[in-house]
């Protein structure tokens, strides 16, 4: 199907792009790597009268860090978070999330910024900030404010963005180095959404875990941040029963669809697998 009509405006600054999506309200949408959403308006499941291009709209792009924390700009691509030289150094786990979402085609274009304001469940990138600790730059008519990442989805396609807002950074706490990481999916075939998986970091002081972040991709209608499961193994030395609890707990708080990726029921043990599987390379990976 082809998409309805709209019309395109091409802004180049946020405060115009702002302006405009607040003159009109629900009826316009930004528009990104449009990997996303061009897909939806061609489906008629998404029909904006007003797209609000983003890609000439200055200082949305890049990657640095800032005092302890890595700001990325919305409009980077994760085919750049994935080439990365800073990123590859402090936080080599968007390196390996990135590499896991679609092909290398959508990664051309798809934007972070993108992944996490759409509020699609399937996505990887919002478990991912999740588990991150990251908070999300939202920038409207009234200036900035910050939301974090585990306070920022609602429902399947509602997060906390105004439809005057713009998503225009992420800040990512830089987690210390030796810190051990892994995003472990779990898909029918190369450039699927997962059917389950889970992103972890952990820090460990010799055999025990002092600090541990896990989140859960697709097995609800929204990311999950699984708190019960990192108490549970925060100060415990991964041993089996401790893990076979957490994983319960995490197992615990999924909702999935039963869908054309599985019952629910498989989908809620994938996650439990996806997370066990996660949680042994992020300790291998962290140096104590
Ligand atoms: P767009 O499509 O341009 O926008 C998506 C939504 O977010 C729209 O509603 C838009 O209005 C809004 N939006 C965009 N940018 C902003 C902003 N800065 N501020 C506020 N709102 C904004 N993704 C995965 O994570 N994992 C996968 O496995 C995966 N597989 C895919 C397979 C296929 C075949 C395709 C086509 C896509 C797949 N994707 C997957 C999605 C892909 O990563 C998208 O590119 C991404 O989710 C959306 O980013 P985008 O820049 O293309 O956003």
């Amino acid at each position: 199907m082809i998409p309805g009509e709209f019309i395109y405006h091409r802004p180049s600054t946020v405060a115009e792009a702002v302006s405009i999506l607040a003159q009109h309200g629900d009826e316009a949408r930004p528009l990104s790597g449009g990997h996303s959403l061009i897909p939806m308006m061609k489906l008629r499941m998404a029909a904006p009268e007003h797209l609000v291009d983003l890609a000439g709209v200055e200082g949305l792009k890049g990657i640095k860090e800032d005092a302890g924390t890595i700001v990325i700009g919305a409009m980077t691509t994760q085919h750049e978070m994935i080439h990365s030289d800073l990123l590859s150094e402090k936080l080599p786990i968007i390196r390996e999330t990135s590499l896991l979402i679609a092909d290398p085609q959508i990664r051309y274009l798809g934007t972070l910024g993108g992944n996490v304001a759409n509020g699609d469940p399937g996505n990887d990138m919002p478990a991912l900030m999740q588990c991150l600790n990251a908070s999300y730059v939202l920038t409207g008519p009234e200036g900035n404010r910050e939301v974090a990442a585990r306070d920022f989805y609602e429902a399947a396609y509602f997060t906390a963005l105004a439809p005057e807002e713009i998503l225009t950074a992420v800040r990512i706490p830089t987690p210390p180095s030796g810190h051990g990481f892994a995003y472990e999916k779990l898909k029918r075939k190369v450039g699927d959404y997962a059917t389950a998986a889970a992103a972890v970091v952990l820090t460990m002081d010799g055999n025990t875990v002092s600090s541990c972040s896990i989140a859960l991709t697709n097995v609800a209608d929204t990311p999950l941040h699984a708190a019960d499961a990192e108490g549970i193994l925060t100060g415990s030395s991964l041993d089996p029963d401790t893990v076979k609890k957490a994983i319960a707990a995490a197992e615990a708080i999924t909702e999935p669809a039963s869908d054309g990726r599985g019952p629910a029921e498989y989908r809620t043990k994938m996650a439990g697998i996806m997370l066990e599987r996660a949680l042994a390379r992020a300790a291998e990976r962290a140096s104590s």
